[in-house]
């Protein structure tokens, strides 16, 4: 039930991997009038998001903003550069990969959902090794587009875009490559054109830290090539219509202004930090997480720690213990929001979101309420989990790129 007059005391902790806490800069800059979509002002600020959100995703090529959550985004990509009964080769990492197979085969599509045994593609992401392989079987090239996800949210396994990338091309083979960075974008380090990425998927509502509504859609001259001949049925995602206005910073429909107002915040905040520094300032909190759960003796999700997540780390639970149930003590508790278990992790792990708006101080406090919960849930733990993160945010300097350190 919506208890719309619980208003407890202090600031209610959001540490779910998405939609991520809205810091007040951007807030506040979304309060502003709502004006004219076809006026001279509107022009200006249009013109200003969409370059700058080009830095983010790493291209020159056009970038199209739908007044949409993610899903509408995948659906895009999916619409503007396939036809029906296409043959796509998708990668079962975890969640969001199977939704957005599900997704493709309501659209007509026919998608071949490459995976490990069990939950091993949950615990490891892509292998880019299988994708070659069967992309060399394909002699006939009947597979249209890759898709794969590069930050799966519902384990916290970041996968290595670059190297599908590299396997399409070992396996000499055209199809487009269709990247999910719905959560990785400005927490991960991404970069559409050098990886040679077709379409980028992306949302507002992770790593941007607005609330959701916005999407996007990073566009490759490969792709758009595609989309003049692809024939599934598509009229509010063409992207047509949308590229030629957007070159005079305007929308062929309402685009959501305030939210592009936030936009605009966003890109000031991420831009004025440094593109490196918010990713290694991710890089560190994710350690610190994984000192902490490793310390409490529990088990992390990703099992590899080449692809371990800077957005999110999946905690699992013991035989026998309900995550779900450990997450209602921290909500009724402690005032905090964790990540659930999703499709074959329900009730099996749950997810700590360290993405955006968040600090050495909000880690130590989201740790601390994770850890307090779990001792009231009645999970054994092998000791405390804050010193270990303490100790390792507290050292005087730490370079990034620490994905590695054990
Ligand atoms: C959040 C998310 C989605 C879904 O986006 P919505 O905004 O909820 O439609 C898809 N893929 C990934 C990887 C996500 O993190």
């Amino acid at each position: 039930m919506l208890k719309l007059d619980f208003h407890p005391a202090g600031r209610h902790f959001l540490q779910i991997p998405g939609p991520s806490p809205v810091p007040d800069r951007i807030l506040r800059a979304m309060s502003y009038p709502t004006i004219d979509h076809r006026g001279p002002e509107f022009g200006e600020l249009g013109l200003k998001v969409l370059e700058g959100i080009k830095k983010i995703f790493k291209t020159q090529q056009p970038v199209v903003i739908y007044p949409a959550s993610g899903t509408g985004a995948w659906e895009a990509a999916l619409s503007n550069t396939l036809s029906p009964g296409d043959n796509v080769l998708m990668f079962e990492t975890g969640h969001f990969a199977t939704l957005w197979k599900k997704m493709a085969e309501s659209l007509g599509l026919k998608p071949e959902f490459l995976g490990l045994p069990g939950i091993e593609g949950w615990r490891r992401g892509v292998q880019p090794k299988m994708i070659e392989e069967r992309l060399r079987a394909d002699t006939q090239h009947a597979i249209k587009a890759v898709c794969v996800v590069h930050n799966e949210t519902s384990t916290g396994v970041t996968s290595d875009i670059a190297a599908v990338r590299r396997a399409i091309d070992a396996a000499g083979h055209p199809a487009l490559l269709l990247v999910d960075t719905i959560s990785g974008l400005a927490c991960a380090d991404y970069r559409h054109d050098e990886w040679g990425v077709d379409v980028t998927v992306s949302g507002s509502q992770k790593g941007l830290m607005l609330p959701p509504g916005i999407s996007f859609n990073a566009i490759s001259p490969k792709a758009f090539a595609a989309s003049k001949q692809a024939k599934l049925p598509r009229s509010f995602w063409d992207w047509t219509d949308i590229v030629e206005m957007n070159k005079s910073g305007y929308w062929p429909y309402t685009p959501n202004t305030n939210l592009l107002y936030g936009l605009n915040e966003a890109l000031e905040m991420i831009l004025g930090e440094g593109l490196d520094n918010v990713f290694a300032r991710h890089e560190r909190l994710a350690e610190a997480t994984r000192r902490a759960v490793r310390a409490w003796g529990l088990e992390i999700q990703c099992a590899d720690p080449a692809v371990y997540s800077p957005v999110l780390t999946g905690v699992m639970m013991p035989e026998g213990i309900d995550a779900d149930a450990v997450r209602k003590v921290i909500y009724e508790r402690f005032d905090m929001s964790l990540g659930t278990g999703l499709g074959k992790m329900k009730g099996r792990m749950f997810r700590i979101g360290h993405l955006g708006d968040c600090n050495d101080l909000t880690l130590l406090a989201t740790l601390a309420g994770c850890e307090m919960g779990l001792r009231l849930a009645g999970v054994p733990l092998k000791e405390s989990g804050l010193p270990a993160a303490m100790e390792w945010l507290s050292q005087p300097k730490q370079a990034a790129g620490l994905k590695a350190a054990a």
